[in-house]
């Protein structure tokens, strides 16, 4: 059929487009479920020290566990939970959940959280990670949080507000994707990171282009001078490694050492990477 919008013009209504609202409005309905029935887990990747090549951080992944579909990666639901507002009650769930889990983990290492925008322009965050950190009794030290470029362009002030409030809780902050998204160099001078990382698009290519090293040795030589770490991402290959070491990273994070596992395998995990850490630490 077709339908006047008022002002003339006549829109047509495709079927296809029913259907893909249908399918957002099962999603969300699901997505709802999934909160009360807690099928949400978080998932930790291994961040690498380049010199000791040891484990450095654990980041937090979200996985969902869908009862139909099986194990869902946050790409397929977060930004829906974006749009309809469940990332904030999911957020707050994600960090509860992990830093209860890192809170058992060897002192030295860390947690990384992701934190979408949404997160970052919400009031209440501030005071969520206090009462999360203090709950959990996780040294706030032990802390990362990782925002994207994309927290930045909508309200700068309460983005800005928001991270220096973070940060006088202890935690640091994390710039992730970097170079995949607006004008990096200038939030670089503006937002207090402590950590840039890197995407993976730059370090595919790392070992075998002379363009992709170029740019890894400059980020790298940016980031040493503002007394920022850098990580690169997506490290699959003892050459991207050994070509990001050479290049100055200071981290590493990729397939090379572990995809992200579930909590209870992380034992087994850091034995694997470490040593006879975890034992140690447990005693
Ligand atoms: P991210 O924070 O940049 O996380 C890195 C992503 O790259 C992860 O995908 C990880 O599994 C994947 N990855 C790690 N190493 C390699 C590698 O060597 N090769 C390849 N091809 N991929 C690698 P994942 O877990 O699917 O997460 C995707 C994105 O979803 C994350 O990107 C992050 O932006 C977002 N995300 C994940 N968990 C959360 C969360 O709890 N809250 C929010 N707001 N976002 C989250
Ligand atoms: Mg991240
Ligand atoms: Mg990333
Ligand atoms: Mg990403």
């Amino acid at each position: 059929h077709a339908k006047s919008d008022g002002r003339g013009v006549w829109r047509y209504f495709k079927p296809e487009m029913n259907q893909r609202m249908q399918m957002r409005r099962e999603l969300e309905l699901d997505l709802r479920r999934a909160m009360t029935d807690g099928q949400f887990e978080v998932f930790y990747q291994p961040i690498m020290d380049v010199e000791s090549r040891r484990v450095k951080t654990f980041e937090a992944l979200l996985r969902w566990r869908h009862p139909e579909r099986g194990l869902l990666a946050p790409d397929l639901f977060i930004p829906l939970c974006e749009e309809v507002g469940l990332i904030v009650p999911l957020g707050d769930w994600v960090l509860r959940r992990a830093c209860a889990d890192a809170a058992r983990w060897p002192e030295d290492i860390g947690l990384a959280v992701n934190f979408s925008p949404v997160q970052i322009q919400s009031r209440h965050l501030v005071g969520q990670i206090a009462s999360t950190l203090r709950d959990t009794g996780l040294n706030p030290r032990r802390l990362e949080v990782e925002i994207t470029e994309n927290v930045l362009i909508k309200d700068k002030e309460t983005a800005l507000a928001t991270l220096y409030a973070i940060k006088a809780l202890g935690a640091r902050i994390a710039m992730d994707d970097f170079g995949t998204g607006y004008s990096s160099l200038s939030y670089l001078q503006i937002f207090p990171f402590d950590k840039v990382k890197i995407d993976r698009s730059f370090t595919c290519e790392l070992g075998q282009s002379r363009k992709s090293n170029a740019i890894i040795r400059a980020v790298a030589g940016l980031c040493d001078g503002l007394d920022m770490a850098v990580v690169a991402e997506g490290v699959e290959t003892e050459g991207q490694f050994e070509a990001l070491r050479r290049e100055g990273c200071n981290q590493a994070q990729g397939y090379l050492f572990s995809c992200a596992v579930a909590a209870d395998a992380l034992p087994a995990l850091l034995d694997a990477l470490n040593g006879a850490e975890w034992a140690q630490a447990a005693e």
